[in-house]
């Protein structure tokens, strides 16, 4: 079976660029009928926060990631890492490390002199019939991993394509501080090792890690997982998305009125293809989805485009739904609504892009209306009142169904003799608020009879 993973680390609210990462191992695991764990990666004490797991476990149910096993924490898991580690120590695959940050640094300093790559020299790294300093007094060490040295490792990225690195280019990694706490890369390593994770779908800037993973798998005596390394999201601005430069978290776009499907439709677009496709459904995306159309290039953020998938997405909502999501959004207006609501939501979701943008149309059926002045003097002039209070009058007495409402508007304006639109742009400023409206008739029935001839009367 597949089984993959997502592992965030909580030290900032998760945006799109990180969310993204999550999907595609999703997805992955969905179409293969596989297993798709959620790890915490929260080691770093300092920066990790319960809001920001919120956050990524609120994103995660907004977008319908549902995992299959976890939240896994990696700060509950540390009595297994040093389990593991214990196991290392005793085989003689990692040796205690006393050089102090001075004597690191003074190497450092002199590597560079030398225009070298800065890296540990294998001081203390044990070898037949070397012989190692002398153990300073009241020094705890570091514990290193003792990299093989000479080959390659070397492996197929699903993105990437082939991968080489030297392992004389990769020194003895710390994988315990001083105080026995084992290192992110070895944490890493263990818990895909535990979660017998087959296929690791993760960002790129991961993938200097990958070799001294898969060297850490080699020593345990198992085979490194199929690694598959996304490129880069950029902002608008072509930076690397971050929160630092104004990243929303993801639940931000639910508050705005964004569609899961249509989230997900427009993620999954930014570092994948399907010939030409543009809007597809969450199922069929997880038909055509596979690791082997993941792009090469870093995908840049557009909010434009968001919104033009997320307009596609609502225009094919059933309505009866969407108006369960447009409640949502009423009802942070203090509003609760009724069962008008879908067939509001048919008649405006074509000119919506957002659920937010449908709430703020819906609310002219359940509360005031405020129109703009300019509006109100270009529409409701006094030389068409008489016909509003004709209209009134007719609408009174009116079965209220779409042929009789039409029927009245059609006798006021041969009463009168004024064209449709002299009468119809008044009236939709009045009873809407504005006059950019579907059709009136349609408008009108939706509405409640009395608030018509209510706001009506306010000519
Ligand atoms: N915790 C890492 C991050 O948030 C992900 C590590 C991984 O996927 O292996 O970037």
């Amino acid at each position: 079976t597949v089984r993959t993973r997502f592992a965030p680390s909580p030290t900032g609210f998760i945006h799109l660029g990180n969310i993204r990462s999550a999907l595609y191992p999703w997805a992955f695991a969905r179409a293969t009928g596989g297993i798709f764990v959620l790890r915490i990666e929260d080691t770093d004490v300092e920066r990790s926060s319960q809001a920001a797991v919120d956050v990524i476990i609120e994103g995660m149910k907004w977008l319908g990631l549902d995992h299959d096993e976890g939240p896994f924490y990696q700060m509950q898991r540390m009595d297994r890492y040093k389990e593991v580690l214990a196991g290392m120590v005793s085989a003689g695959q990692v040796y205690p490390c006393y050089m102090s940050m001075a004597e690191l640094d003074a190497l450092r300093e002199r590597q560079m002199a030398n225009k070298e790559k800065p890296r540990y020299d294998g001081t203390w790294r044990p070898e037949d019939g070397k012989v190692l300093p002398p153990v300073p007094e009241g020094v705890k060490p570091v514990l290193r991993f003792k990299n093989p040295q000479g080959g390659v490792v070397a492996w197929e990225d699903k993105v990437k394509g082939l991968i080489e690195i030297k392992n004389d280019e990769l020194d003895d990694l710390v994988i315990a501080r001083p105080d026995g706490t084992p290192t992110y890369n070895f944490c890493v390593v263990v818990d895909d090792l535990d979660m017998a994770i087959t296929h690791v779908v993760r960002g790129d800037d991961h993938v200097n890690n990958t070799p001294r993973q898969i060297n850490i798998f080699r020593a345990l005596g198992k085979e490194p997982p199929v690694y598959a390394h996304l490129p880069t999201v950029l902002n608008e601005q072509g930076e690397k998305m971050s929160k630092r430069n104004g990243a929303k978290p993801v639940t931000a776009y639910a508050e705005e009125g964004y569609l899961p499907d249509a989230m997900v439709n427009y993620l999954a677009r930014l570092g994948w293809s399907h010939g030409d496709d543009e809007i597809f459904s969450r199922a069929q995306f997880l038909e055509w989805f596979n690791l082997d159309h993941l792009g090469r290039s870093a995908a840049q953020f557009d909010e434009a485009k968001l919104r033009w998938v997320n307009a596609q997405h609502l225009k094919a909502m059933d309505d009866a739904a969407l108006a369960d999501l447009v409640a949502v959004q009423l009802g942070k207006k203090g509003i609760v609504a009724d069962d008008r609501l879908p067939r509001i939501c048919g008649l405006f979701k074509d000119r919506c892009d957002t659920t937010v943008a449908l709430a703020d149309w819906a609310a002219a059926f359940y509360a005031d209306v405020h129109p703009a002045e300019s509006e109100l003097a270009q529409h409701v002039t006094d030389a068409i009142r008489p016909a509003l209070a004709t209209l009134g009058e007719k609408l009174a007495g009116c079965a209220w169904d779409k042929a009789s409402i039409s029927a009245a508007i059609k006798e006021t304006t041969t009463a009168h003799g004024i064209k449709m639109p002299q009468l119809a742009m008044p009236v939709r400023v009045l009873v809407m608020g504005t006059a950019q409206t579907p059709s009136l008739d349609a408008v009108l029935e939706l509405q409640n009879q009395q608030t018509v001839l209510n706001r009506l009367q306010k000519s």
